[in-house]
């Protein structure tokens, strides 16, 4: 019992070091500010790739065994190292990689705002403004995807892989009888959904989480360009069929995380509509052109989905975490989602919370990361940086093929997969790439055969770092 006083003693400077004083708050903020400054400045003469090695984040981290503790600077000192040389640098303008952009400074000071303010959207009546503020967003963006925006509706998530997820179970929910009550058990025919075989590999985690197993996923043969085969898809629905089982999901993608292609996203609502799947399209990175004047038509069709995955922290620059499930009928979440319990405030209007439309329950103000940039920049600000990037991906692709690369994948997005037209070893090439530091990309198969992936991802990146890039290319090449 003697040790409580001894805590209620030690909890004031426990308090002091989580919240410290004004003085101390100021160096903290100065300090801040100068790492904010100095990485904006340094960002594009940072080394992509860590260089510190296992052993070297090893030796720093051994610092701590959280057996006492350390003055906030000595900590902050360690970690801005760590983050400087322990990581790849995906806001370098010389990265040219999966879809992880350069966030953008108001991007930033969102998830600081979040933070501090730290709101619970689990009900509307904890935080009505930031709530309001979400739905605004999705009901935009169903907006300009072509829903009606009386009827549609979503949640922000924490990225794809939890929007597509939501869209299993309100597809489940939607096309298979007796799932909400019975869930899969005792079904008498199981039930069978249809990707690409270029589709995120998401999807067959999905595929368990959810409780069908991997013999339900159909992946669905491509073209040469990487899209969905429409008459492969309609005999393997018509095998299913013929088997016993059940079809009730397709989903197209819409740009491939390999190559960018787009799946005929009308033809695939056709196909749906016909045999009555829920039809479900994966925009997680290419769903940001709908914002774009010049390059959203190359998502018609996109409007017949009945629900949409678009990741504002791929594309959007929004930092991790700030991913949206958005559908033309918000009836399709209320249904599946709703429950009711003793201890959750009650609103008005069940419909408005978050907790009972969503997987989500405790949730964090994720939306204020678009928020924020798309109220100061506007929509036009957002399709200028699309359409800069795509511009700056074609003279990527004119660079490569002048030189000697052949571009083997076919979109009009900034993906571009590349092989040597005389088959140098694309390994070694990529070895000599990284170790370099200078630019990143990645390794990837298209159309079976290996190919390295570049993809145009940070809005910093200019054609002076394309030229470094192809440089590097060429460079490795020669040196084999
Ligand atoms: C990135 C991506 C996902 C997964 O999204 P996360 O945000 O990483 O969870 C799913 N589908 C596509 C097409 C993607 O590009």
């Amino acid at each position: 019992m003697s040790t409580i006083p001894d805590a209620l003693d030690n909890s004031s400077t426990i308090i002091a070091s989580l919240f410290p004083e004004a003085t101390e708050r100021e160096h903290i903020f100065a300090f801040l500010r100068q790492m904010v400054d100095g990485y904006a400045d340094e960002i594009g003469s940072l080394k992509v790739e860590p260089t510190m090695s296992k052993a070297d984040i090893a030796g720093v981290m051994a610092r701590y065994d959280f057996s006492g503790s350390h003055a906030p600077s000595a900590v902050l000192g360690d970690l801005v190292r760590l983050m400087e040389q322990g990581m790849v640098h995906v806001t370098s303008p010389r990265y040219f990689g999966l879809f992880n952009p350069s966030t953008s400074f108001w991007g930033t000071v969102a998830d600081f705002i979040t933070a501090l303010y730290n709101p619970q959207l689990a009900v509307w009546s904890h935080a009505p403004a930031c709530v309001d503020i979400e739905t605004k967003l999705i009901r935009y963006l169903a907006t300009l995807a072509g829903y009606d925006p009386a009827v549609a509706g979503g949640s922000f998530t924490t990225g794809g892989a939890e929007a597509n997820c939501t869209a299993m179970i309100c597809a489940l929910n939607q096309r298979v009888p007796g799932f909400a009550r019975d869930g899969l058990v005792g079904q008498a025919a199981r039930p069978v959904f249809y990707i690409s075989a270029e589709s995120h590999l998401a999807w067959v985690k999905i595929a368990l989480q959810s409780g069908l197993g991997h013999e339900s996923v159909r992946l669905v043969g491509v073209d040469a360009q990487g899209r969905m085969d429409v008459r492969q898809l309609r005999k393997a629905i018509a095998d299913d069929r013929d088997n016993g089982l059940l079809p009730f999901m397709l989903v197209a993608t819409a740009g491939t995380t390999n190559a960018g292609s787009i799946d005929p996203l009308q033809e695939l609502a056709a196909v749906s509509q016909e045999q009555g799947l829920y039809f479900h399209v994966d925009a997680a990175w290419a769903g940001a052109i709908l914002l774009s004047d010049r390059h959203s038509h190359l998502l018609a069709g996109i409007q017949f989905a009945d629900s949409i995955t678009l990741d504002a922290h791929k594309w959007l620059t929004a930092p991790m975490g700030t991913g949206m499930f958005i559908c033309a009928n918000r009836r399709v979440l209320s249904e599946p989602f709703a429950v009711t319990t003793n201890y959750m405030p009650v609103g008005d209007d069940l419909n408005l919370d978050p907790y009972v439309n969503s997987m989500q329950w405790s949730r964090r103000f994720n939306g204020l990361k678009l928020f924020i940039p798309l109220a100061i920049l506007g929509r036009g600000g957002f399709a200028e940086m699309i359409d800069y990037q795509v511009e700056l991906g074609n003279y990527l692709k004119q660079s490569l093929a002048r030189d000697g690369w052949e571009v083997v994948n076919a979109t009009e997005l900034p993906v571009i997969c590349i092989r040597d037209t005389a088959g140098a070893d694309l390994d070694a090439i990529m070895a000599k790439v990284l170790a370099a530091g200078e630019v990143w990309f990645s390794i990837t198969t298209c159309g079976k055969q290996k190919a390295l992936r570049t993809c145009i991802t940070s809005y910093r990146s200019t054609p002076q770092d394309v030229d470094q890039l192809v440089f590097q290319l060429n460079a490795a090449r020669a040196s084999l």
